[in-house]
């Protein structure tokens, strides 16, 4: 299984994210790792959505392997109070997802239902792109409305230890539900392991 959230190269290959603006070169030049080029909610303040419309047409059209990443929404109390230039951005990137075709890397701490209405808004327009939630850690109910609007979802050891975690992730349909190694690779393998343990669905090699 391949990483489908990673911000460092790891050797098990997988989606490599952009933070910044000015990760995106070094995102393409990554070898093994499928590039996505984004802005994390987290600096969505610091960065001018038309530049950033601009720049995600360009790249993508350049790098046709390339995926859309990391952008969304947290509404944690540290983030919460830059929400509307990270809507703003967010649909920016899944306004450019969508033209091209792109899978969207979506970031939802603390705003699942939010993110949940504005993909769901975009379902009725058909404009809503291929979705992947990481770090998924909404409850299994949340999961079931995500699921008609063709999401997918991504959790690492940070997720997997919580004590709801089965209660959360074992009864995703298969091929729904991925690893991810987010900030640490070195954290991939045991990712791997503790949600084959859960699922008994997931193949480990
Ligand atoms: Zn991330």
């Amino acid at each position: 299984m391949m990483d489908y959230h990673a911000h460092k190269p790891g050797p098990h290959g997988g989606y490599l994210c952009a933070v910044r603006r000015t990760d995106w070169e070094q995102v393409a030049a990554a070898t093994g790792m499928i590039p996505c080029f984004g802005v994390h909610p987290w600096y969505a303040e610091q960065a001018s959505a038309v530049q950033i419309a601009y720049d995600l047409d360009e790249y993508l059209s350049r790098y046709p392997k390339a995926q859309v990443g990391e952008t969304g929404l947290d509404a944690t109390p540290s983030h919460r109070g830059t929400l509307d230039a990270q809507e703003l951005l967010l649909q920016v990137h899944l306004g450019a997802a969508f033209r091209h075709d792109r899978l969207a890397h979506l970031h939802g701490a603390g705003a699942w239902s939010k993110l949940l209405e504005m993909l769901q808004q975009r379902a009725r327009n058909n404009t809503l792109p291929r979705v992947l939630l990481h770090a998924w850690n909404g409850s299994h109910e949340l999961a079931r409305a995500f699921l008609p609007l063709g999401a997918i979802f991504s959790v690492g050891v940070r997720e997997l230890v919580h004590p709801k975690a089965s209660e959360r992730y074992a009864r995703i349909p298969a091929g729904k539900l991925f690893a991810e190694s987010d900030d640490d690779p070195d954290s991939f393998p045991q990712a791997v392991r503790m949600l084959s343990a859960l699922r008994g669905d997931i193949n480990v090699h």
